[in-house]
This record gives C-alpha cells, structure tokens and sequence, in this order.
C-alpha cells in the first residue's frame, strides 16, 4: 500500500513536473512571439491632436470631435510601429488634453506639455495626426506637413505623402507650415492631416475604424519607408 501510494505520488510529481515544464515552454513561445517586433532601437514620438475641451476640428455631417478621430488614428499607428520593433511615445493616451488642472493658459501649457514630452524622447521623428477643415466641402485629401526650412522634414514629408497618395486616394502635395508642434524641437516632424471633416464623403470614411486603421497603416508604412532607408 505505501509502496503502491510512493508510485502514484512520484507518478503525480512527475505528471505535475512536465506540466510545468510545458507550460513554461508554452510562456517562453509566448514571450517570442510578442517579441517577433524586436527592438530596432528608433524611437517615434506619435501625437494626436488637440484633446480635453480642444476637440479640434467638428465634423459637418455628424459632428464628431477631430480629437477622437486624431486619438483612434494615433493608436493604431503605435501598434503597427511597436509591431515593427519601434519605441513609441504617444504624448496623449485618452481623450483628455495635455493643460492640467488649472484653467488658465490651456492652450499654451498643453503645447508646452507636448513639446517637453518630445525633447524628452529625443526621438528619430515625431508625427503629429490631425484632421484638416476647409470652408467648401469640395476640398478632400490627406496631407503631410513640415516644418519651414527643415530639410530632413521635406524629403520625409515628401515620402510619407508618396505613400499617403498611393493608398489612400490623395493627389495632394507635401507642403511646410509654421506650426508650433513642427519647430517646437530639432528633431524631424511631420503634421499628417489625414482628411477633410468639411468634407461629408471624407467625414464618413474617417469616423469608421477600418479605414482609420488603412490610414494609421499608410502613415506607418511611410515612416518606416523614410527611417528604414537612413
Ligand atoms: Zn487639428
């Protein structure tokens, strides 16, 4: 009986030994397989626009907030760049702006708020998702900002909006603009306005997520078409 009860117990320890032993190898695939974007040590900084009561831009047809729009294009973007092995720095996560408590200044402490989040990152580039608005409807589109005078950004606008033209329908070219989150720091920005919430065709494309995650593609896409290629 005790001899017998010695069998089963080594029997169970052994039976439990293996089990551990596969469940540990099942964590270890696991863990590679989350890792099959490994690090390519370049560091993105992706920040969605506006946020908190700046909700941006307002959609004609349906009056959908460019801040919301902004945020969804901007985590889809993260997760195709995290899956190809980059760092990702999103300057906001949820729908709040980046000013804080205090009533005063919003605007200005939230840009302050993205810039210092940027020189911290010290990243390879930086994009900033927005969508556009134009006073005829007719106007559609995605384009791709840079800052004046910065070559770098020119020649990578100038290839995100290559990309940005084939996939998503845009005859459009890439242009530099005098905007703060572009010469707030040395290192290469672009601003990508992914679209015309004046425009109802265009609005109603950019509020559905399957279109929101072709357009955070295509932007992934053109980035690490210009990063690949340094
Ligand atoms: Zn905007």
């Amino acid at each position: 009986m005790f001899l017998t009860l010695k069998k089963k117990t080594v029997i169970i320890i052994v039976a439990a030994v293996l089990c551990a032993a596969s469940f540990f190898a099942a964590i270890g695939f696991a863990s590679a397989k989350a890792d099959s974007g490994r690090a390519n040590g370049m560091v993105v900084v992706v920040d969605a626009g506006h946020g908190g009561i700046d909700g941006g831009v307002v959609g004609s047809a349906t009056g959908v907030k460019e801040s919301d729009i902004n945020l969804a294009v901007a985590r889809s973007l993260k997760h195709f760049l995290t899956s190809k092995g980059y760092q990702v720095v999103m300057t906001r996560n949820t729908t709040d702006g980046l000013y804080g408590m205090s009533t005063k200044n919003r605007k200005i402490r939230d840009m302050e708020a993205r810039r210092k989040i940027i020189v911290d990152a010290k990243p390879d580039m930086v994009v900033s998702i927005h969508q556009n608005s134009y006073p005829r409807a007719a106007q559609s589109g995605a384009q791709v900002f840079y800052a004046l005078n910065s070559e770098p950004g020119r020649a990578a606008a100038e290839t995100v909006q290559s990309v940005v033209n084939a996939n998503l329908d845009s005859g459009r070219a890439a242009a530099a603009g005098d905007y703060y989150i572009l010469r707030c720091s040395e290192y290469t920005s672009l601003i990508v306005e992914c679209g015309f919430l004046t425009n109802p065709v265009e609005e109603r494309l950019l509020i559905s997520a399957p279109y929101q995650e072709k357009v955070a593609y295509t932007i992934f896409t053109g980035i690490h078409t210009v990063l690949s290629g340094r």
